[in-house]
C-alpha cells in the first residue's frame, strides 16, 4: 500500500476521551473512530489488524475440526423465551420490534440460535461430534462501555458451539478448544494465562478464561508462584491453615460497648481503637433470592460475592441500599455486627481464629470491643468467603499466590445440557434412545484481542505490533522523492516485497523524514527500511526493527540478507507454526 493513497489519518494529539493506552493509540494511529458510546468504525489500518487476528482464529479453529458458519445477528424473542433468557438477560439485551410489533433482539451471543439450528438438523449420533463457529458482530448494551474496543457495545466475536453424545465426548471437544485457544493467543504474540473461571450455576471445573496480562486489565487473576494453578480472582481459592495457637484469655467477661462517632469504615474503626484492621471484622448485609443475610469476614479481607452466592446456594446476590436495611431490618450500615441477629449469619472460616475482635454494635455510633467467636456469636454456616490476596497459599501446592491484572480475551465453557434440555435438542444414540445433546461454547473477542495486543506492546512512540498481527510487516521509507535513483530503487523494492507476499506500506508522501519515522513508529510496523540520497550514494539500505533488536545497513545490490531477515522475523513471532 502506498501511504500517499491510504486513508491513514494519524493524530499527533492524544485524544482526551481515551483512558487506556490501546484506546489512545488506536485513535492516534487512525485505526478506529467512535460513532457513539461503545460503537466504533474500523478504518483500513484497524481492519487489517482485525483481519489478521481473524485469520489466525480461522486457521486454528479449522485445524481443530470446527466449521465456519454465519448465523443471523437479529434473533426472534420466542427462542429467548424458550431458553428462559428473555427475562433473565436483563438490560444488556438490545430488544427491538419489527413493523408487526414482534419482538426481536440483536444477538449478544448465539446459544439459542445454534441450538435451534441443530435441533432441526441433527438426528443421530452418527452426525456427532459437531463444532460450528462464526465470526460476527454482537451487541451488548454494556452499562459502562469504555476503553475503545476493549468494552464496546457493538463488537466482533468469534463464537463456537460444540455438540456431543455425552460428557466424556464433550470433554474432548472442550480440551481441543482449550488447545486451539492456546495456539491462537500464542500466535498472536500475546503473554496470556489460561485460568480457571467461575462457571456460575452450572458448576464443575469446566470454564477457563484466557487472560492477557496487562496492568490496565479489568480482571484480576491469582496464580501460584510454583505450580500451574491459576484462577480468576472470583474463583480463586487459597489453602486454609487451621492455626493451633490458643487464643489469649478474654480481657473481660462480655463485650464492651464503646461510642465511636463517625467511625463507619474499617479504617476509621481500627484507627479509633488504635488496632490493625485484622483485629476488626467486616459485617455486610446481602440480599438474595433466599432473603437477607449477614456475611462476616476479617476486617482486612474483601468479601467474594461469588463464594457467598455459592455458600448460600442462591441464584442471585446483591447489596441492598442502606435505607432498605434500616427500614426492613432496623440495622444501621456502618455499625453492623453479628450479635443478636434475626437473619441468617454466614461467617468466613478465618473468623474463629481471630481471638478478641471489634465489630459494630448494631446501634448507630457504637462498636463492641472484646467480642469472642463462640461465646458472643455463632453461625451454623462457615465457609471460605473472601477474595484471595497476594501471599495467600496455593490451594494445590501450598506455595505463595501472586495477583496479576489482565484482560479476558477468550472464554471456554462446558454447557452440558442446559440449552438442549430447554430447547429440546435431542439425538438418537446407538441404542436408538433419545438423548439431549451435550454442548460447549467458546468465545473470543476479536477487537478486544487487538486492543490487548497493543496494551502489551507499545512504547513512547506508539504501537509495537507483534509480527503476526501487524497490519503491515514492513514500512519502506523514501526520504528523497526528488531523487530519481532513490525513487526508482524504492519502487522496485516495493514491488518485490509485494510479490513475495509481504504486506508493506511504502511511504511515498511528500513529507519530512521526521514525519515518516514518527508515523511508521506510531502504527507499529515491525520492520522499517529507509533509503535517502546519502544511503544511495553509500550503497546501503537502513534496516531497523521496531523493537530495536535489528539495526543494520544492508547492501543495496544484494537482497538475500533482507529476505533472510524477514523470514527470521516471521518465524520468531509466530511461535506455533500454522499447518
Ligand atoms: P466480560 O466479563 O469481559 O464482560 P463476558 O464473560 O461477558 O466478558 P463472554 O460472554 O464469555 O464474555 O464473551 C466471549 C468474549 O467476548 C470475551 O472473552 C471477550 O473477549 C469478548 N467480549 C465480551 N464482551 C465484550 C465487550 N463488551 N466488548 C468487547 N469484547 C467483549
Ligand atoms: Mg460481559
Amino acid at each position: 500500500m502506498r501511504f500517499s493513497r491510504m486513508h491513514l489519518p494519524t493524530l499527533k494529539e492524544v485524544p482526551a476521551e481515551a483512558e487506556v493506552i490501546s484506546h489512545r493509540l488506536m485513535l492516534r494511529a487512525g485505526m478506529i473512530r467512535r460513532l457513539a458510546a461503545g460503537i466504533y468504525s474500523y478504518l483500513p489500518l484497524g481492519l487489517l489488524a482485525l483481519r489478521n487476528v481473524e485469520e489466525i482464529i480461522r486457521q486454528e479453529m479449522n485445524r481443530a475440526g470446527a466449521q465456519e458458519v454465519l448465523l443471523p445477528a437479529v434473533q426472534p424473542a420466542e427462542l429467548w423465551q424458550e431458553s428462559g433468557r428473555w427475562d433473565f438477560y436483563g438490560k444488556e439485551l438490545l430488544r427491538i420490534k419489527d413493523r408487526h410489533q414482534r419482538d426481536y433482539c440483536f444477538g449478544p451471543t448465539h446459544e439459542e440460535v445454534i441450538t435451534d439450528l441443530i435441533r432441526h438438523e441433527v438426528r443421530s449420533y452418527r452426525q456427532l461430534p459437531l463444532n460450528l463457529y462464526q465470526i460476527q458482530t454482537k451487541f451488548r448494551d454494556e452499562i459502562r462501555p469504555r476503553f475503545g474496543l476493549m468494552r464496546g457495545r457493538e463488537f466482533i466475536m468469534k463464537d463456537a458451539y460444540s455438540f456431543d453424545v455425552d460428557d466424556a465426548a464433550a470433554g474432548l471437544s472442550y480440551q481441543s478448544m482449550r488447545e486451539a485457544y492456546s495456539r491462537i493467543f500464542s500466535r498472536c504474540g500475546l503473554n496470556f494465562r489460561a485460568v480457571e473461571a467461575d462457571s456460575g450455576a452450572i458448576g464443575g471445573n469446566f470454564s477457563h478464561e484466557f487472560v492477557v496480562l496487562a496492568e490496565s486489565g479489568e480482571d484480576a487473576i491469582a496464580s501460584c508462584t510454583d505450580c500451574d494453578y491459576a484462577a480468576n480472582i472470583e474463583k480463586a481459592e487459597s489453602r486454609f491453615v487451621d492455626s493451633a495457637t490458643p487464643s489469649p484469655e478474654p480481657t473481660a467477661a462480655a463485650p464492651v460497648e464503646v461510642a465511636t462517632p463517625d467511625c463507619e469504615s474499617i479504617k476509621e474503626v481500627a484507627d479509633f481503637f488504635g488496632v490493625a484492621p485484622e483485629a476488626t471484622i467486616k459485617s455486610m448485609i446481602f440480599e438474595s433470592d433466599l432473603g437477607f443475610c449477614m456475611v462476616v469476614v476479617p476486617g482486612d479481607c474483601e468479601v467474594n460475592e461469588i463464594k457467598v452466592t455459592a455458600a448460600l446456594g442462591a441464584e442471585w446476590l446483591e447489596i441492598p441500599p442502606p435505607a432498605r436495611i434500616a427500614d426492613e431490618l432496623g440495622l444501621p450500615v456502618g455499625y453492623l455486627g453479628p450479635l443478636n441477629l434475626s437473619i441468617p449469619l454466614l461467617v468466613d472460616r478465618q473468623v474463629p481464629q481471630m481471638g478478641e475482635i471489634i465489630c459494630g454494635a448494631n446501634r448507630a455510633g457504637f462498636h463492641l470491643q472484646g467480642v469472642l467467636w463462640g461465646r458472643d456469636f455463632k453461625s451454623q454456616q462457615m465457609a471460605d468467603l473472601v477474595l484471595v490476596r497476594a501471599g495467600d497459599l496455593c490451594p494445590r501446592c501450598g506455595s505463595l499466590l501472586q495477583i496479576d491484572r489482565g484482560i479476558e480475551v477468550g472464554h471456554i465453557f462446558k454447557l452440558g445440557t442446559k440449552y438442549s434440555e430447554k430447547l429440546k435438542a435431542t439425538f438418537l444414540d446407538q441404542e436408538g434412545q433419545e438423548k439431549n445433546l451435550v454442548m460447549g461454547c467458546y468465545g473470543i473477542g476479536v477487537g478486544r484481542t487487538v486492543a490487548a495486543a497493543i496494551e502489551q506492546n507499545y512504547d513512547d512512540n506508539g504501537i509495537c505490533f507483534p509480527y503476526a498481527i501487524a497490519p503491515f510487516k514492513v514500512a519502506l521509507l523514501n526520504l528523497d522523492l526528488k531523487s530519481e535513483e532513490v525513487t526508482a530503487y524504492c519502487e522496485t523494492l516495493y514491488k518485490e516485497l509485494q510479490s513475495r507476499g509481504i504486506s508493506v506500506i511504502y511511504d511515498d508522501r511528500n513529507e519530512r523524514p521526521g514525519v515518516k519515522f514518527k508515523d511508521a513508529d506510531l502504527i507499529g510496523v515491525p520492520l522499517r527500511l529507509t533509503l535517502g540520497r546519502k544511503g544511495y550514494k553509500r550503497g546501503i539500505l537502513e534496516v531497523k526493527s521496531r523493537n530495536s533488536s535489528v539495526n543494520e545497513e544492508l547492501p543495496l545490490d544484494d537482497r538475500a540478507p533482507l529476505w533472510r531477515l524477514l523470514d527470521e522475523l516471521a518465524a520468531n513471532d509466530s511461535r506455533i507454526p500454522s499447518q
